[in-house]
């Protein structure tokens, strides 16, 4: 018979717990292994073109060409997911199980469960895991069984939870398991390849190989220094592990893994970790409380009245805000896919304390953009920065651009990098470009509402109303 591992976003071979449990089973059952990916456009109806999706089909790709090397085909099977198998049990109809990696919270989890009775209905057994995490969302409770709230304490019962180790796999013995068959419908397997931008571009950063030497580069270059090098976005002072952990071409186990066993100060491998934890947290505070994609975990602020204002809105989506910092960071989400964390917060906080635009927007901005794009942290993220979620930052603790770009930024070079109109300001001016004289502006030709625009707004005025603004629901 054959025993079917349906992947769907952990395309790799290694430290694979639904298939290295598959591969048990045929060695026990004697028999072979067939691989499916569903192709499903409901994950990318508005987002076709997107780096996003690019960045995640051709992983997919990459995927498929590992399978190869292995001896068979990663099934590409277009439509909802019940026609989709359908078309699978057609070519291999001796399927007798079903092996893969639980999604746990939104469209998946609900998925997953349909799925389950469809598949049971057709006689073949479902074997899923928890992989995604390293402590999943049901994993680390309070006594009475409740979730916690608060990151802290979270925190503390995590790290007391023995942790999962590294399951290797061997590629050999893979191969003598895998099934040598066809593709089912060239159409969707060329459709993959399209929607990847059959772009080479972005080579180096896709795939297991690139996952595993990208976390090997950061803990020999960048791991000691991680505590400080974290919050500065012009040097390469983080582990870049977030698109890799998006498209499961590496385990969290495996990361967890090498980080605890390597060399080094304590304090630097621990900063690390309880970065990983807080990837665990987020994704239970959403997987527990899935209204929370529209809705303030906090309800003191469920009402809050927003500002309605799509200029404002555009402006800071292109990266025009007139606030070199926040501009930065917003083109190098538009152009690159991801934006290092320091200028999450600040984009997120600007938007939500300086504009009083709705979180719910830059929320969907950033899903549409973010090759790491993961409800869980995402949703998290900005709740935090708009003072409305779980251990959020207290609303009169405002960001203040200017000062967050001194202290990060200081000789402005990550602004330089991404605001073209700005290489010639000088340092002393980098920050506060409107404050330049007629004169300095023309030297560095960057004449202030023509080549670079004025401040969208005047952060002390936008402090004291947002203030305000929360006082009032309060
Ligand atoms: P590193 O500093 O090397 O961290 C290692 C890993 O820890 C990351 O890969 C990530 O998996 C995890 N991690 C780090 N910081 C956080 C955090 N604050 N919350 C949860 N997990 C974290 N992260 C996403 O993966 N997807 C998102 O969609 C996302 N949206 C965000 C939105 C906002 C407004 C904010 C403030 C943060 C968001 N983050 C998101 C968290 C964080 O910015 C990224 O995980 C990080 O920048 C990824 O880069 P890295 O892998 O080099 O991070």
């Amino acid at each position: 018979g054959s025993v079917l591992v349906w992947f769907r976003r952990d395309f790799r071979l290694q430290d694979h717990l639904a298939l290295s449990e598959a591969l048990t089973y045929c060695k026990k059952n004697k028999s072979e292994l067939v691989f499916v990916f569903q192709l499903n456009r409901r994950f990318f109806q508005e987002s076709e073109n997107s780096l996003r999706l690019q960045y995640f089909m051709a992983t997919v790709k990459d995927f498929g060409e590992r399978c190869r090397k292995l001896g068979t085909e990663l099934l590409i099977v277009e439509g909802d997911t019940d026609e989709a198998f359908q078309q699978v049990l057609k070519e291999h109809a001796d399927a007798e199980a079903v092996f893969f990696n639980l999604d746990e919270a939104g469209y998946g989890k609900e998925r997953d469960q349909k799925m389950r009775d469809w598949f049971k209905d057709r006689e073949i057994s479902v074997h899923s895991f928890q992989d995604a995490y390293i402590h999943g969302p049901n994993e680390v409770l309070k006594k009475d069984g409740s979730i916690y709230k608060v990151f802290a304490p979270y925190y503390k019962a995590w790290k007391q939870k023995d942790k999962p180790g590294v399951k290797k796999l061997s590629f050999d013995e893979l191969g003598k398991y895998v099934r040598k068959t066809k593709q089912i419908s060239k159409r969707a397997a060329s459709e993959i390849e399209k929607l990847s931008g059959g772009s080479e571009s972005m080579d180096w950063k896709i795939g297991e190989k690139a996952a595993r030497s990208q976390l090997k580069h950061f803990i020999e270059q960048a791991l000691a220094n991680y505590p400080d090098g974290r919050n500065i976005p012009s040097v390469k002072g983080t582990s870049l592990m977030s698109r890799y952990l998006k498209t499961g071409t590496i385990s969290p186990r495996t990361v967890f893994t090498a980080i605890a066993q390597a060399d080094g100060e304590e304090d630097s491998k621990e900063a690390y970790i309880r970065e990983l934890a807080f990837r665990d947290f987020y994704q239970m505070i959403y997987a527990r409380h899935p209204e929370t994609k529209n809705q303030e975990f906090l309800e003191a602020y469920r009402s809050i009245q927003w500002n309605q204002d799509d200029r404002m809105l555009q402006a800071w989506k292109e990266g025009n805000t007139g606030y070199p910092i926040v501009d930065a960071g917003m083109r190098q989400l538009n152009q690159e896919g991801w934006m290092h964390n320091r200028l999450r917060m600040i984009t997120a906080s600007f938007l939500t304390k300086d504009l009083m635009i709705d979180w719910r927007l830059g929320e969907e901005y950033f899903a549409a953009k973010l090759v790491d794009y993961d409800p869980g942290s995402n949703i998290g993220g900005w709740q935090w920065a708009a003072s409305v979620g779980t251990d959020a930052v207290p609303y009169f603790r405002v960001f203040n651009p200017v000062t967050q770009s001194k202290r990060f930024d200081s000789d402005g070079e990550y602004i330089r990098k991404y605001v073209s109109e700005l290489r010639e300001v000088p340092s002393s001016y980098i920050h506060e470009p409107w404050k330049m004289s007629e004169e300095e502006q023309s030297k560095s030709s960057c004449m202030i509402g023509k080549d670079y625009p004025a401040p969208a707004v005047d952060h002390q005025e936008q402090r004291k109303k947002v203030i305000n603004l929360f006082k009032n629901e309060k």
